[in-house]
């Protein structure tokens, strides 16, 4: 018996030297509940912060909901009535703890992270951190959470594009184009952005994309953050403001998870648009 003694010492002293980092209810200590579907765990916000972030989510929330009618409806199988924000106080403890705490990396200036909702007591998350006063990104990952919990069926591998990172770990191959990365992105950013986008409205004096293009936009090939956040923006606005009945159609598919369906409905799309849409860029850079 006494020879095990110093073993165990000896293994707990090392691993705990090695591996130990502090929890993130060490870390993000302070709690709140916003309403019955929002929840803030921070580092650091202040009151007046934490009552803004509320109110900010809940802004989205009802812009969400307007524009798609989807307020008691959310997909099948989807139990992620709730979602939770973890908000580091800067880049540099977003870097040092998020890799640890969630398992996703920190290259990044938020994620939102949808768990597997078709399990029960799964806890829908996103990260993000403090930047000049302002939760980075905040209203952009919430929105993820909406159109995960009422637009898209499935998790995050269940839809068509090509990410195979942490933490879903999509299998790969990545499944044939189209993609639905234009969609996720481009929404999040219209309704976080709405009519303040000076950035995309300035890059769409490129003309750098045609339509059928960016139906094909994914993460890691035939991406970059100017197509897939100002060009997914841009093709998501022309698709609801100018054909909404192709969207409404659109989601029947992808609320039932049928991403076969979508991927012809927008192979039967092709190219149809692109003229169309290549004029409206030309009235959308003067916003
Ligand atoms: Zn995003």
């Amino acid at each position: 018996m006494n020879n095990k003694i110093p073993f165990l010492l000896l293994t707990l002293t090392s691993s705990s030297a090695v591996a130990y980092q502090p929890s993130i209810s060490s870390i993000l200590k302070q709690e709140h509940k916003c309403s019955s579907t929002i929840q803030i765990r921070s580092e650091k916000l202040s009151q007046t912060q934490i009552t803004q972030a509320c109110a900010l989510l809940s802004k989205q929330e009802a812009k969400f909901h307007e524009l798609f009618g989807t307020i008691s409806s959310p997909v099948k199988d989807d139990n992620n009535a709730s979602m939770r924000a973890n908000i580091y106080a800067d880049r540099g403890s977003y870097v040092k703890y998020v890799t640890d705490h969630f398992d996703v990396p920190s290259d990044n200036g938020g994620m939102y992270l949808e768990g597997y909702p078709n399990k029960k007591g799964n806890q829908a998350e996103f990260v993000a951190y403090e930047k000049n006063g302002q939760i980075w990104n905040l209203a952009h990952e919430y929105i993820h959470y909406l159109d995960g919990r009422f637009n898209l069926h499935g998790d995050f591998c269940s839809w068509p594009h090509d990410s195979h990172g942490a933490p879903e770990y999509c299998p790969k191959p990545a499944p044939v184009k189209p993609h639905l990365v234009w969609w996720a992105e481009g929404l999040a950013e219209y309704i976080s952005k709405g009519d303040n986008n000076p950035k995309a409205f300035e890059t769409a004096k490129s003309g750098e994309y045609k339509l059928s293009d960016l139906f094909n936009t994914s993460y890691e090939n035939d991406g970059g953050s100017v197509r897939i956040y100002r060009w997914g923006y841009l093709a998501t606005r022309f698709m609801l403001e100018n054909h909404r009945a192709q969207v409404d159609e659109m989601l029947k598919f992808t609320r039932k998870g049928e991403y076969d369906k979508y991927q012809k409905l927008v192979t039967l799309w092709g190219t149809r648009y692109d003229a169309e849409f290549s004029t409206w860029l030309k009235k959308i850079e003067k916003k």
